[in-house]
């Protein structure tokens, strides 16, 4: 059937009318489920073994346009629409965002699937349903609110499977209802599926404020994604989470692979499972136990498991390691503790060192020892970040199992983050090279032949204004911000982290507002965007979101500075902003302190849009650099082997890290101040601003004062260099060209070489 008469029948059969009858919602609806179940009706990819992606987040975004995309519907629907004289842009803002992830975690276990699926290769995700993404924030006198951020509709991309499994908890069971979503192959006729686990019952009612009923697990264990672990009952409602995650997942593993006719003895052979971060480290020990109680020795499950089971590292932040106290884990799985123990006694049996222990001398279950003990493959996320596990963070482990580590530098599907997000550039880029890069994105390099094309080079200008214009009119629309497009947009977004340092962007945007007042007019006008969310209990993160928001409202006041600069923080930073801003963005900021960003991947996203990073030797930035050569990227700051000896304190000088050396700097200390200065009291509140100020000081973690001047040096050069319009094009050229090397799909061919060999 034509698909034109599948929507006519979709929409008589749902709403009694036709289309050109239906209000946005209701083609919206018919839309969603027309393509859910054409999606549904894909056969899976055969393969010999099959991937199990197990991670606490999906941060997948809307879908709508991703699966018309995929199913290669796209420009049929946008055409049929239009007939009727209706627009999918508008239909689609009807999607509500399922945002089951905090950020880039979550983000790429996204952005793999869509891979896996376009490859053709035999791998569903695992996670759990949480009711209400993380939450919608809000600005309020200048500061965060959170609100529950709903997405479940009467209809929605989930599909009910009917099928089920109990979770032993200590003191009750509970059952796990499987509800899937279809990923359909971009380049294929296949589609795998994201399982999700629900419980049966989940409670109907949002909860109040952060401080919902904890307790009642069997009615709130997927309400919500935790965005924190700050107090004792949220930290114990992760574990209950983890195991029911992992617990169901792994009854599925064993279910899928004796309907498959295999044995359990083989299922090394037939099934791997990659744990994305340790939140879903449990099912190592969930597998062993679920294969001894079905009959095989523990020496027969572990060497299985052993043999089925790769572990990716997400982070070096210590406080982002799990360690969970034996306690929760006799509270909530008890039957895992012997398990976890015998796993324990094995290693300090053959490794005494404390260092590698899964259970500690304070009886904490190190979920990351144990991957690694008992897995094949243990991978970072850069080539840096997997060069700083080998030599440094992981370094007993790598003595250990040098065999077990490797890198795989993450990626981004560019479907999503160029085809989709950015139409008039992709459009550009086909009139170039031919449409090829949009199966083979390492294509994209043929652009480079058009270095010295004006023509092309004026068009690739003229779309970047476009989507300048188009993100300022919604912003406009949408959150009242008024911006003037013909600035420099100058752009930092991803979570509020102390690490990633939206305060040390902060301190330039207040360097430039005291020249201004100084008298000493800019180059060119500047606009520095924001987008971050902080996790709500994080007070440090809370008074950086303060601090940016009252500069904004300062500047917004300011007639002598606002023609020059202006910030903006956009409210409730997720995946749709994302598409809007990252194809609008001039500079991309990714100004973490060298060896705290794993890997990063809204840097791939802004250099495939044609932003140009000014960045720190951090994460994939490195690979960026080297990608892309020095005069297309500006890099700045001390490097991560000279953090690292700061932390540790062993400088050659012997000292480490005081704030107090760079603060006193007279560049740096009237930057810093004025943190409490009049001016600013006068919009903030005093006691957050002055704690900020202090903290800045005295503490400063991350570093921030440390290469504060090196980044306002090299901000001002990128500054500069925009004004030469030829030159900075020919700079956005050369970064759309090589980042086809960060597309997800050749990060998902090498997992699959080197570790999962699905087919
Ligand atoms: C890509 C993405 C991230 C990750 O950004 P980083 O800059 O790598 O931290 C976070 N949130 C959203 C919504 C994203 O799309």
């Amino acid at each position: 059937m034509q698909l034109k008469e599948q929507l006519f029948q979709t929409t008589q059969e749902r709403f009694n009318c036709s289309p050109d009858q239906c209000d946005d919602r209701q083609l919206y609806e018919a839309l969603l489920l027309l393509t859910r179940q054409l999606a549904q009706d894909r056969p899976a990819p055969a393969g010999g073994r099959k991937l199990y992606y197990f991670s606490a987040e999906f941060l997948m975004g809307k879908l709508l346009s991703n699966n018309l995309l995929a199913l290669g519907l796209h420009g049929e629907v946008k055409a049929l629409l239009a007939d009727l004289g209706r627009d999918l842009g508008v239909i689609e803002a009807m999607e509500p965002e399922p945002s089951l992830g905090n950020g880039g975690l979550g983000r790429l276990a996204a952005c793999f699937l869509d891979s896996i699926a376009a490859l053709g290769l035999p791998g569903d995700g695992v996670g759990l349903n949480y009711h209400y993404g993380l939450f919608r924030q809000q600005f309020d006198k200048n500061r965060q609110t959170e609100l529950p951020d709903p997405w479940l509709e009467t209809e929605s991309w989930l599909i009910p499977t009917g099928v089920n499994f109990t979770v032993p908890f200590g003191g009750f069971d509970l059952k796990a209802v499987l509800y899937d979503i279809a990923i359909p192959g971009a380049n294929n006729q296949y589609a795998n599926r994201l399982h999700l686990f629900d419980v049966a019952e989940p409670a109907d009612k949002p909860w109040v404020g952060i401080g919902f009923d904890k307790g009642d697990i069997p009615h709130r264990l997927t309400s919500f994604l935790y965005p924190d672990d700050s107090d004792e009952a949220g930290r114990l409602l992760r574990v209950y989470q983890q195991y029911f995650m992992v617990s169901a997942g792994a009854q599925l593993i064993l279910s899928e692979l004796t309907a498959r006719g295999y044995t359990l003895d083989t299922l090394a052979d037939h099934v791997v499972v990659q744990i994305n971060d340790t939140h879903p480290s449990m099912v190592i020990p969930e597998l062993i136990r679920l294969l001894t109680e079905r009959g095989l020795s523990f020496d027969q499950a572990l060497d299985q498991v052993r043999r089925t089971c790769a572990y990716t590292n997400h982070t070096i932040l210590a406080e982002a390691l799990e360690k969970w106290p034996m306690s929760f884990i006799e509270k909530v799985a008890p039957q895992l503790v012997p398990v976890i123990q015998e796993l324990d006694r094995r290693v300090k049996e053959t490794c005494p060192d404390p260092k590698v222990a899964i259970v500690d001398e304070q009886n904490r279950v190190h979920m990351a020892h144990m991957d690694i003990h008992c897995g094949f493959s243990v991978n970072g996320v850069a080539a840096l970040h997997t060069e700083i596990l080998k030599n440094s963070e992981l370094k007993p482990f790598y003595d250990l199992y040098p065999e077990r580590f490797n890198n795989k530098t993450n990626g981004v599907t560019l479907r999503r983050w160029l085809e989709a997000c950015n139409p008039e550039l992709s459009a550009l880029i086909d009139s170039c090279i031919g449409p090829d890069w949009r199966r083979d994105a390492r294509k994209l390099e043929g652009l480079l032949a058009f270095q010295e094309d004006k023509a092309v080079l004026d068009r690739l200008l003229a779309v970047k204004q476009s989507n300048k214009n188009l993100l300022c009119r919604l912003l406009w629309a949408e959150q009242g911000i008024e911006l003037d497009p013909y600035s420099l947009f100058d752009i930092q977004v991803k979570r509020l982290h102390e690490y990633k340092r939206q305060q040390m962007n902060a301190l330039y945007i207040i360097h430039k507002y005291l020249e201004i007042k100084a008298g000493r007019l800019p180059k060119r006008p500047v606009t520095v965007l924001f987008g971050a969310k902080a996790a709500p209990a994080y007070v440090m993160a809370k008074h950086i979101i303060h601090l940016i928001l009252c500069l904004q409202k300062l500047i917004e006041n300011d007639p002598q500075v606002r023609p020059w600069l202006r910030v903006a923080m956009v409210e409730n930073y997720n995946v749709s902003w994302a598409e809007r801003l990252i194809p609008a963005c001039d500079i991309s900021e990714q100004i973490s302190l060298a060896s705290k960003e794993a890997s990063g991947t809204g840097n791939m996203k802004f250099m495939a849009n044609g932003a140009v990073t000014l960045g720190t030797l951090d994460g994939a930035n490195v690979e960026i650099a080297q990608l892309v050569g020095e005069e297309n990227i500006y890099t700045f700051g001390q490097h991560s082997d000279a953090v690292i000896a700061l932390y540790q304190g062993d400088r050659p000088d012997g000292r480490s890290y005081n704030p107090l050396d760079c603060y006193h700097r007279p560049a740096v200390e009237p930057l810093v101040d004025f943190l409490v200065s009049p001016e600013l009291l006068a919009v903030g509140d005093p006691s957050e601003l002055s704690a900020l100020w202090k903290d800045m000081k005295n503490k400063d973690w991350f570093m921030a004062l440390l290469d504060v001047e090196d980044y306002i040096t090299a901000k001002e050069r990128a500054v500069t260099d925009y004004g030469d319009r030829q030159v900075w094009a020919k700079k956005m050229l050369v970064n759309i060209a090589k980042s086809g090397y960060f597309s997800s799909d050749r990060t998902i061919r090498q997992y699959n070489e080197d570790i999962w060999h699905l087919k």
